[in-house]
């Protein structure tokens, strides 16, 4: 594979917020706008669409009013990465897409922006908002260290458990760490979030890779339940011929050395290859970084994309181009990669996945000149280290698990995040260790009272 790391550390402000905070003098406007909807029989629109279930309009009217540190602590009461979720949640998915406004054609509340606000406000003066619950002397092992793990570990903590989390990384946050594009988060709030989470009463083993069965045997024997929030594993290679030219980055790999702020040098003309948020992530960053000629490379249409559509709209905005029905087959380039043999594509007949399939079409080759490729096509399943856990089922390689308590077809295993969902939002993942936790929970107790 490519080089790991290339180029000089980014110049200051290169990598600035996509979304900037609210100015201090804007704040108290901002949230007077929001209507307050919702009521003792409906919830409101925006709480409905918040997977962490944080109730929107309370922190608003909290802003609103003054009470900053009201409105901070109805945020963290539902969701302990409230101040990195305000920053990468896609909320125009979600809360606010399903604000009201948004659907009177008026401009949304800015919900992510305002909880930023609170959130930010809060961790800078050291307030905490959940205790250590009472210890009942149970149990319970956590591996992977992302936003499901510190969510089921956090909440789990505060319930009275002794929870260790392991993680073969030296630090915190998984994907909100390596994987989420600089631009929406470089690393603040994560450590005073994870602070917050440790002063619960969480162990947290850092640098400990459970890379071997013995190794998992061990952590299984040490708690009454094990939760795994692993994430996915590497990105997919597809293995084109010339694939391992320099200049041939994976996604990850490329966003996690700018995360490390030594940014890779992209070269004028930058293809990324791949339809789905993280392709447009390293698109728009490949901008940022100097590319010229940035082209989002796709096998099927801009309807079948899996990216969300004002991704897409805003990698337009920002001069990304996109060649649609479009597939690379292969690499060429002496030293390092210098163009991209690809294949137009017709969409055929239903898939698996219910999406056309994409079909070559037959003399359609051409050649496209590079001087940077990202791929961003997906990442593996962990089936190795899955494998390892006797009676676990999977589902194309995710984990099976009862939605409504996380646990898997082995009971003592529960489960959530990308390695249920095989890549989600980290907010999902925050949902889902709150309903792990929860889950763990009613199972201590209902079996090993
Ligand atoms: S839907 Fe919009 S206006 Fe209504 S409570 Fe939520 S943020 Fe406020």
């Amino acid at each position: 594979m490519a080089q790991l790391v290339v180029g000089a550390r980014a110049p200051d402000g290169l990598f600035a917020d996509l979304k900037p905070p609210l100015a201090d003098t804007l704040v108290v406007t901002e949230a007077a706008r929001c209507l307050e909807c919702g009521g003792p029989y409906a919830a409101a629109p925006c709480v409905v669409a918040c997977p962490a279930d944080i109730d929107v309009p309370s922190f608003i009217t909290a802003i609103a009013q003054g009470r900053t540190r009201e409105a901070a602590a109805t945020i963290f009461a539902e969701n302990l990465l409230g101040g990195s979720c305000a920053r990468v949640c896609p909320v125009e998915e979600l809360c606010e897409g399903a604000c009201v406004l948004a659907k009177e054609g008026r401009r949304p509340v800015e919900i992510g922006r305002l909880q930023r606000f609170a959130a930010d406000w809060a961790l800078a003066r050291g307030f905490r908002f959940r205790r250590a619950g009472v210890r009942n002397g149970r149990r319970v092992a956590v591996i992977g260290a992302g936003p499901a793990g510190l969510a089921c570990a956090g909440e789990l903590a505060a319930g009275g458990y002794a929870v260790t989390v392991f993680d073969a990384r030296d630090d915190f946050g998984g994907l909100i760490r390596y994987a989420i594009a600089p631009y929406r988060q470089l690393r603040d709030p994560l450590p005073e979030e994870v602070r917050h989470i440790g002063e619960l009463g969480v162990e947290f083993r850092m640098g400990t890779p459970v890379d071997r069965p013995d190794r998992l045997r061990e952590i299984e024997d040490g708690a009454e339940a094990v939760f795994l929030g692993i994430g996915m594993g590497e990105d997919v290679d597809v293995g084109y011929p010339g694939g391992s030219l320099p200049g041939i980055w994976n996604s990850l790999e490329f966003i996690e050395a700018i995360k490390l702020e030594r940014a890779p040098a992209v070269g004028r003309r930058v293809a990324v290859i791949g339809g789905g948020n993280t392709a447009m992530d390293v698109a728009r960053e490949s901008v940022r970084l100097g590319g010229e000629e940035v082209t989002v490379l796709y096998r099927r249409t801009e309807a079948e994309a899996p990216a969300y559509l004002h991704e897409v709209e805003e990698a337009k905005e920002e001069g990304v181009l996109f060649e649609w029905l479009t597939n690379p087959i292969r690499f060429i380039g002496e030293d390092r990669v210098q163009a991209l043999v690809c294949q137009r594509m017709r969409l055929g007949e239903k898939d698996r996945s219910g999406r056309p399939r994409p079909v070559p079409v037959p003399g359609s080759e051409f050649v496209i000149a590079v001087d940077t490729v990202i791929k961003a096509i997906g990442q593996r399943p962990r089936t190795e280290f899955l494998g390892w856990i006797a009676g676990l089922e999977l589902d194309g390689g995710t984990i099976r698990i009862d939605p409504l308590t996380g646990q898997t077809t082995r009971s003592k295993y529960f489960a959530g995040g990308d390695v249920v969902n095989g890549g989600g939002t980290v907010v999902e993942a925050v949902r889902a260790g709150k309903i792990a936790a929860r889950g763990i929970d009613r199972w201590l107790r209902a079996e090993r009272p």
